[in-house]
């Protein structure tokens, strides 16, 4: 498995299992797989409220001696409703005991969004926390004090334009190392992937194949389907491959983590086996003029007139 460093050497293989939307039911066997099949790299978040089967799941591959802990990289997320510098370490600890682990590979600031204590998913504006009362610096202090501890190998962010790792660089003592985003070839990043690239970031790509399983709440009737799209279908004819693997063999050309989520066991090693197809840089071009530009996790959950926030503080101007 392709892997990619981190500054300090250590790597992160380059395909991982995500694990939103996979129901607590699901997601302990999915895992099992994902391990028993080579994947060392897991994403989970709080927010996923899956995270205590995710960690039964690693404490059997343990015991079980499928993995190793030092050989497996596990990526968590802070929860927008942990902000404040006094709850960040709070929010860590919470998902090291539901993922019955000692330690982080890497946390991620989930959002650039802040929501009050306790708040699951703000729906008016007094549930929200503006940059006024819990500047992003704030949240960024309380990161480096987890990394200071021991409690995570890495730090980084998610959902960050340039513009908010900007706020972060002038400050900050430890620089964030990844900046997990959509991306796929309806949403190439160009902008923040040269960004990212400048200031030494890794970057892993989300939602690569398009997302499919989010509730209708979050999607639109007559969104495009990358699965479906004509070129990628072309494509995976030429590479003898799918187009989920066509689409996730992208971000291994393109130097990208990427983790697609299945609880599907076939799938599970179908999107693992991608690593091994490499696309020509003539396709790689080709799909870089694709004619679908979209963006599927749209972010307009968070903005609206109940809401401080608006796109401009999530999205990167192309
Ligand atoms: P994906 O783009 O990974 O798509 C998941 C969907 O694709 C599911 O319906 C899945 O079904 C299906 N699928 C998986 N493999 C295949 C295949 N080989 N062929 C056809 N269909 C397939 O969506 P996600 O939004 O879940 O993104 C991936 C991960 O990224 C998340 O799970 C999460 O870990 C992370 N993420 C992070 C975000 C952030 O804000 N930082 C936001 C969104 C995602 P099935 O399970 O039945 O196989």
């Amino acid at each position: 498995m392709k892997t990619l460093a981190f500054n300090n050497g250590d790597q992160l293989p380059i395909i991982g299992l995500g694990t939103w939307k996979s129901k607590p039911g699901q997601v302990y066997q999915a895992v099992l797989w994902a391990l028993e099949a080579g994947y060392r790299h897991i994403d989970c978040a709080a927010i996923y409220n899956n995270q205590s089967e995710v960690g039964q799941a690693f404490t059997k591959a343990f015991s079980d001696g499928i993995v190793r802990r030092e050989e497996l990289f596990v990526t968590s997320k802070l929860w927008n409703s942990n902000h404040r510098l006094e709850d960040v370490e709070v929010g860590l600890k919470e998902t090291l005991r539901d993922l019955r682990l000692d330690y982080l590979d890497l946390y991620l600031i989930h959002w650039p969004v802040s929501f009050k204590k306790g708040v699951e998913f703000a729906q008016n504006r007094e549930e929200y926390y503006t940059y006024q009362d819990v500047p992003l610096e704030q949240t960024w202090e309380g990161m480096e004090a987890c990394f200071a501890n021991g409690l995570t190998k890495h730090i980084g962010v998610s959902n960050f334009n340039s513009s908010k790792l900007n706020e972060i660089l002038k400050t900050c003592k430890v620089a964030p190392e990844m900046n997990q985003v959509e991306m796929h070839p309806f949403l190439p990043q160009d902008t923040l992937v040269k960004f990212c690239k400048e200031h030494g970031m890794l970057m892993t790509a989300y939602s690569p194949l398009g997302s499919g399983d989010r509730s209708s709440s979050i999607k639109k009737a007559d969104e495009p389907s990358l699965l479906q799209h004509a070129l990628i279908q072309e494509l995976a004819s030429k590479y003898a491959c799918s187009a989920a693997q066509l689409l996730i063999a992208y971000h291994v050309a393109r130097g990208i983590a990427v983790i697609p989520k299945s609880i599907n066991q076939e799938r599970i090693h179908e999107n693992l086996a991608a690593g091994a197809i490499v696309i020509e840089a003539n396709d790689m071009e080709t799909l870089k003029n694709i004619d679908t530009k979209y963006r599927f996790i749209d972010g307009t959950f968070y903005t609206g007139p109940r809401s401080p926030y608006s796109l401009e503080d999530l999205w990167e101007k192309e």
